[in-house]
């Protein structure tokens, strides 16, 4: 029997990109004889004729399958759908914006039968990115892996291959807020990297805004590491620290009858304020980890599917 291929594309609101995407990947995978395939779209939550557009697709072909949220669930819970309803026996993740260029798979492919478990795309260049996103990007993969206990690959998204015994160690996994990327280093087994140049959107605005892109950041951050809240332990060690050095101003004040402290005023406010700051910042990291352990601990789903279409589960 021929090995299976799955293509998973997620997509929000990408109504001017899908058929590009799939007139341009249908291509490259008709071009691979010796491989069945799939590709599974999950439309997470659009609101344009995203769906609409996707479900005319799967009506004409069966290798198109479509999983639709109930809604907006974000970009991690639906490629994490898009693998747990995949069949084949590499899964190939990918945008739907042809950031990635699909031509590239029959490379991650060969890579993968030379008998490679996860095959990752780093991205050698970024064509039509904003300076702003790719400063911040740059920074937080490194910021990353000075705190990460794992090694995660610079420079690289959620587009890459995965060997299906790969995938099935990855979707039993329960843990919310996913941050993809990291766990598919964390879970070892043979890794290699493919570099490719990556491209400007074929149409449309970014599906991720500021804040989407802090979330994952914050996910990426806190799955993968536990170093801010050793931060605390600093801030607390730093605290003390100072005020021993205010002591010893006070001190030394009083011995050598300096006449500055009288007032007082200026350095309790400023201890004070200080304090306060330092306790704050405590106080949010904690809420930041908090915040995931309730998640985790209400074990509501990470997605919800209203519709499958050419999926029977
Ligand atoms: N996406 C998604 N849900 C979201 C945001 C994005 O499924 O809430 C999809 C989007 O349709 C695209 C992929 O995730 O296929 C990457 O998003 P985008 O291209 O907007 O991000 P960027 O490349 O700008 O980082
Ligand atoms: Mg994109």
């Amino acid at each position: 029997m021929k090995q299976k291929i799955s293509v998973i594309a997620p997509c929000y609101n990408e109504e001017e990109v899908v058929d590009k995407f799939y007139d341009r990947m249908s291509k490259v995978l008709k071009g691979f004889t010796d491989y069945d395939y799939e590709m599974i779209f999950v439309n997470d939550g659009s609101k344009d004729d995203t769906l609409d557009m996707l479900v005319d697709l799967a009506n004409k072909d069966e290798n198109v399958k479509v999983v639709s949220f109930s809604r907006n669930f974000g970009h991690q819970a639906a490629v994490t759908a898009g693998m747990r309803n995949s069949t084949g026996d590499a899964v190939v993740i990918i945008d739907v914006d042809l950031q990635d260029p699909p031509e590239t798979i029959g490379d991650m492919v060969n890579l993968w039968k030379e008998g490679n478990d996860v095959v990752y795309a780093v991205r050698k260049t970024r064509e039509g990115e904003s300076k702003f996103k790719l400063m911040t990007a740059k920074a937080f993969y490194r910021l990353l892996n000075k705190l990460s206990d794992v090694y995660i690959p610079l420079d690289t998204g959620d587009f890459r291959l995965i060997d299906r015994k790969v995938v099935d160690v990855i979707c039993a996994m329960p843990e919310h807020n996913k941050f993809l990327r990291g766990l598919g280093s964390w879970v070892g087994f043979k890794q290699i990297p493919y570099e490719y140049d990556r491209k400007q959107r074929a149409a449309g605005k970014t599906k991720y805004p500021l804040k989407k892109m802090l979330k994952l950041a914050l996910d990426g951050m806190i799955s993968f590491s536990t170093k801010p809240l050793k931060i605390i332990a600093g801030l607390g060690i730093f605290n003390i620290i100072l005020s021993f050095a205010i002591l010893v101003y006070a001190l030394c004040s009083y011995i050598f009858d300096l006449n500055t402290l009288m007032p007082g005023w200026t350095s309790i406010m400023v201890t004070m304020t200080f304090m306060f700051g330092m306790l704050f910042i405590a106080i949010w990291i904690l809420a930041e980890y908090i915040s995931r352990i309730y998640d985790e601990a209400r074990k509501r789903p990470e997605y919800i599917i209203r519709d499958r279409y050419n999926i029977d589960k």
